[in-house]
């Protein structure tokens, strides 16, 4: 009707955003925020040689460097007048010395993570990062979650990128696992009508009583949660839309059209009432087979439940 509707939305990310973007377009940029949602799940990095050595974090895309540490270890060369023996043991002594720090200071990187800890990479070269392996100088809750070594050039900072590219296929097998494990799981008590809710109503009314364990939300669900006002009376409907879709509300009192005040995206929406009732949220690719029947046979909004409410 050649109206222009004006709308501001303000979001408090769950951190501090690390990028600007300049966005001007009639849909809301929302990425960034989803990819903080999708950082709830977090990858241990450490590279090390027996020089230095760096642990960092892997959260959604983003590297966070946590601590870095140079060692003690003389070079290869001994120095004139020392017996040849005697130097190797020192040597051996110093690169013991300095995994043993790298396991504590890995120990204290990545303890407070330990619930949203997927796994564990070790890069550097041969035979570093097999000596720290085998040698057990990690936590041994952390020790189990290695999931793999990997041949490094660089020990730094860049060591940790160059870590994630080369396990980006472990990456991406990882992650589809378990996408396909939370699938199953779901699927096992459907079919008992057991502990499992889907569609948006539904797993909306339960994860507001704080009975659902686990919300699966398709990462290629595209729904916004849009809120009317009526002009006249004030009344209030939120309804929900495909993405940029707009309908006309009319008023049940006055019948006014009414007019839009606000749109969320649907994954934020349900994620923030999930971070309320502590209900662990998984956004599941639809690459597999599963992620594709939780997009198309339960409207990609699922729920694994705690418990069945009455
Ligand atoms: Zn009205």
């Amino acid at each position: 009707d050649g109206r222009e509707k004006h709308i501001t939305e303000i979001i408090e990310p769950p951190e501090p955003v690390p990028l600007y973007k300049y966005h001007c377009d009639s849909k809301f940029y929302l990425e960034p925020l989803k990819d903080m949602l999708r950082e709830k799940k977090v990858y241990g990095l450490i590279v090390l040689d027996r020089r230095e050595a760096t642990i960092g974090l892997l959260k959604g895309r983003r590297i966070e460097v946590l601590d870095y540490d140079t060692s003690m270890v003389p070079g290869k060369h001994r120095q004139g007048g020392q017996s040849s023996v005697r130097f190797e043991r020192l040597r051996e002594i110093a690169i013991h010395e300095f995994y043993k720090k790298v396991g504590e200071m890995a120990t204290n990187a990545f303890l407070p993570h330990k619930d949203k800890l997927v796994g564990i990479l070790i890069g550097g070269p041969s035979p570093t990062k097999d000596e720290f392996y085998q040698g057990e100088y990690l936590h041994h809750e952390l020790q189990r979650k290695v999931l793999g070594l990997f041949d490094v050039g660089y020990t730094s900072e860049n060591g940790l990128y160059e870590l994630v590219d080369k396990a980006k296929d472990l990456l991406s097998e990882v992650d589809l696992v378990r996408e396909k494990n939370l699938m199953s799981r779901f699927l096992y008590e459907i079919s008992r009508d057991g502990l499992a809710v889907y569609g948006e109503e539904e797993v909306r009314r339960y994860l507001e009583l704080g009975a659902v364990d686990t919300l699966l939300v398709s990462e290629d669900l595209r729904l916004e949660r849009v809120r009317y006002r009526c002009p006249t009376c004030r009344a209030e409907k939120v309804v929900t839309l495909k993405g940029k879709a707009v309908s006309r509300q009319i008023c049940e009192k006055d019948g006014v059209e009414m007019e839009e005040v606000e749109r969320t995206d649907i994954v934020l929406e349900l994620s923030e009432i999930a971070e309320r009732m502590n209900t662990k949220v998984e956004f599941l690719s639809t690459e597999t087979e599963e992620g594709e029947v939780l997009l198309k046979a339960f409207g990609g909004i699922a729920g694994i439940l705690r418990y069945k409410p009455k």
